[in-house]
């Protein structure tokens, strides 16, 4: 309004008038001079207008400042012959004009219109136009009063600034800048894009608590930059979605600025990363997995290989490689064809991975040609070829069987060649090289097989395999045979007898229990021959109970752990008692303390059952295992029995003495009886009773007998 007063058409004409600029105002005070339109004009940093609203805005009147707009002095506009103004503007801008003066003049208001025009220099200078339609009108049109200015320098460093903010929008990565309690105060195009939240619904709220998805991360990230100034790594993000994302995030620490009220901030710059992270999971697998198995390849097994060995050296354990081939696959791929063959593979495969533990890798080198590493756990080579030979054989039976192939049914069988390492001598190509070599031993031995590399682990294997052959002949053949060895209270009572396991070859030699019962352990057979020692037991016990000089005698059996937590092993005792008829409140069983250490809880469960049938326990070679005072009183054990260990020094060595009525001392205060075994002299005996222990078994009073000598022996001595 203020331009519409200045330039009222007859004042312009004159050119001469003074004017009331607010500012200038001087009601009450005369004596200021007021300021001339003249200089106020030429003041203004724009020009003033009176022109036409025709199609070329022919110019009536123009202050002098539109020359340093335009280049072109106002005559030049005014005075014939005349330059349109309109021609100046720019094309693309000429109907935004006309439409912003089109609707003021309709809506009786003024117009405010940015546009473009060219210089007498032919440079584009930016313009910002204010006018409205004059009160004055001449009678061959309108006529538009106004004032222009040169906006050029400051719509510059506005396209500047805005080209600038268009690269943070137009970013591929989530830019986000946080304040330092995580408040959220810019966030791009890109970090919508990310997070699937918009930018009206971010900007305002904590990062932390809607997109971190784990916090501890993000307040070490934050703690970081605060201290450095930077932090960069990868973070886990939650999308609007609710789906996690991985990012790989830069955060740069921005300085506060105190002129500016800005306070300390955050710039993060984050990209998602979850499918370079597949991709370099898919990489990884076409270069370290077989496609047909998709079991470890060579590749990846020989870099395990080496691990094992670097392990194997500063733990100082064993470890083996089984290097497995299929006897029958040429064969197979010959006679059925590729597809088939491929079938039988992955079969293998799978049945490979199904005889090992999660923790031991089984790979494919190619062909038919699998390996198996158990990592070094054993700190003996001879228990790392047990736990070696362990898997062979389960591979060897497992690969026996009827193998489905699509619609068809194959046979197959492996060769397995097994090198015992360590770190310290062997290398990945000697490893390979030996049980490659032991595999074509196999071979020769007849396939479905496996052989040691080394010759004196495989002779010890061989011994095995002959021993257990001799086993279940000896079990078929009723070679076994149990022997009694008197248990004796004070002077000289028979109270009962331990069963002790004899078997007496074809050519009448006796082969005591130290010789094979360990054999027996590490196969099924120790369940088959235990049971086989209890029949026998508990008929002899049946039938002493059928004899008042011996109805009274208790009978302890050694169990072996693998047999005692084998499953069904109570169903088969309850079986046996009911076919011997036996008492079995004069049963004792006889357990190692190794066996409660391994399976504590099952070893609990079963104890529990058989003691409500009545039937004792006596904890054999008491002091020589992994001895634990807890389970001594949460176990029902009834009996301590003295390792014959300690007895053979008992009168000379003090360490021996000691532990010997320590023993006793800890079974009396428990409430537990407690026996000795080994004892050969009246010394110990005398030692013994004298310390507290009253139950002996011995070479003192007898050896093992026959059934029948015991039988005659109790009935003497009862
Ligand atoms: P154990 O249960 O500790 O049996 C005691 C061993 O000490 C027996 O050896 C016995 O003959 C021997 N012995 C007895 N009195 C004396 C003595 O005064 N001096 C000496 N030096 N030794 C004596 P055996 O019969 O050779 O049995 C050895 C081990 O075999 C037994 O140790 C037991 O752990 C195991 N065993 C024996 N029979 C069986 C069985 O039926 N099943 C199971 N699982 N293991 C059995
Ligand atoms: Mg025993
Ligand atoms: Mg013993």
């Amino acid at each position: 309004m203020i331009y519409r007063r200045l330039l009222d058409i007859d004042t312009l004409r004159h050119n001469t008038m003074t004017v009331q600029l607010p500012v200038c105002t001087t009601a009450g005070n005369e004596n200021l001079k007021q300021p001339s339109l003249d200089l106020l004009l030429r003041n203004l940093p724009g020009a003033v207008y009176r022109c036409k609203n025709d199609l070329e805005w022919t110019m009536e009147f123009l202050s002098d400042e539109i020359e340093s707009i335009t280049g072109y002095p106002a005559g030049a506009f005014t005075a014939e012959p005349r330059l349109a103004y309109a021609s100046l503007i720019h094309p693309e801008d000429v109907e935004k004009v006309r439409g912003a003066i089109d609707a003021a003049i309709a809506e009786e208001a003024s117009f405010q219109v940015v546009y473009r025009l060219t210089d007498s220099r032919n440079e584009i200078r930016w313009i910002w136009e204010q006018g409205c339609l004059s009160n004055s009108q001449i009678p061959d049109g309108q006529v538009i009063e106004g004032y222009m200015a040169d906006i050029t320098r400051m719509r510059t460093a506005e396209i500047f600034l805005q080209e600038r903010a268009s690269y943070l929008e137009r970013a591929r990565d989530a830019i986000v800048v946080m304040e330092m309690d995580s408040r959220i105060t810019y966030w791009n195009k890109g970090a919508e894009k990310l997070y699937g939240w918009s930018e009206s619904d971010a900007v305002g709220k904590l990062f932390c608590d809607f997109i971190c998805a784990t916090v501890p991360s993000f307040a070490h990230a934050r703690e970081a930059t605060a201290r450095s100034g930077e932090w960069a790594g990868e973070l886990t993000h939650r999308r609007h979605d609710g789906i996690e994302v991985d990012v790989e995030t830069s955060w740069t620490l921005l300085a506060a600025d105190e002129s500016l009220g800005i306070p300390q901030k955050i710039l993060m710059i984050s990209a998602d990363i979850c499918e370079r992270k597949e991709h370099l999971a898919r990489i990884h697998k076409l270069a370290f997995f077989d496609a047909l198995t998709e079991l470890p390849n060579r590749v990846h097994f020989l870099e395990q290989l080496r691990h094992a060995l670097a392990a194997s050296s500063r733990s100082s354990q064993f470890g083996s490689l089984l290097f497995c081939d299929l006897d029958n696959f040429k064969l197979v791929n010959d006679s059925q064809g590729h597809a088939t063959g491929d079938m039988l593979l992955q079969a293998v495969a799978k049945r490979l991975r199904s005889c090992v533990r999660e923790t031991d890798m089984v790979a494919r080198l190619g062909g038919d040609e699998f390996v198996v590493l158990l990592y070094p756990s054993e700190q003996e080579s001879s228990s790392a070829a047990a736990q070696a030979e362990a898997v062979a054989s389960k591979i060897v039976k497992a690969m026996s069987g009827p193998i489905n192939a699509g619609d068809k049914i194959l046979r197959s069988s492996a060769s397995i060649g097994i090198s015992i390492f360590d770190g310290k001598d062997s290398t990945t190509e000697s490893v390979l090289l030996e049980s490659d070599m032991a595999m074509y031993e196999a071979k020769t031995a007849g396939r479905s097989t496996f052989r040691f590399h080394d010759p004196a682990i495989q002779a010890q294997w061989s011994a095995r395999a002959v021993l257990e052959d001799d086993l279940l002949r000896a079990l078929n053949f009723n070679e076994f045979v149990l022997h009694y060895q008197p248990q004796i209270e004070g002077k000289d009572t028979v109270v009962g007898a331990e069963a002790l396991l004899r078997w007496r070859l074809p050519n009448g030699k006796v082969v005591y229990p130290n010789e094979f019962i360990k054999a027996a352990e590490e196969t099924h057979l120790i369940v088959e021959i235990g049971s086989w020692v209890l029949r026998t037991a508990c008929s002899q016990l049946a039938a002493w109970q059928g004899n008042p000089a011996t109805a009274m005698l208790t009978l302890s059996v050694n169990v072996s752990a693998r047999q005692f937590t084998t499953s069904g092993f109570v169903e088969s005792l309850e079986e046996i008692f009911k076919e011997t008829g036996v008492n079995p409140a004069f049963l004792k069983l006889e357990l190692t303390e190794n066996l409660l250490i391994h399976d504590f809880q099952k070893t609990a469960d079963v104890m529990g059952h058989l003691k409500k049938r009545g039937i004792c326990f006596s904890l054999d070679d008491f002091g020589t295992g992994y001895s634990s005072l807890a389970y001594l009183r949460k176990l029902p054990i009834d009996q301590l029995k003295i390792d014959h260990s300690f007895m053979r020094d008992v009168l000379t060595n003090q360490g021996d003495a000691s532990i010997v009525r320590s023993i006793i001392g800890l079974a009396v205060n428990l409430g537990l009886q407690v026996i000795a075994e080994g004892v050969e002299t009246t010394g110990q005996r005398d030692f013994l009773s004298n310390s507290g222990c009253n139950f002996y078994q011995g070479f003192l009073y007898n050896h093992a007998l026959t059934a029948d000598l015991f039988t005659e022996y109790a009935n003497r001595y009862h």
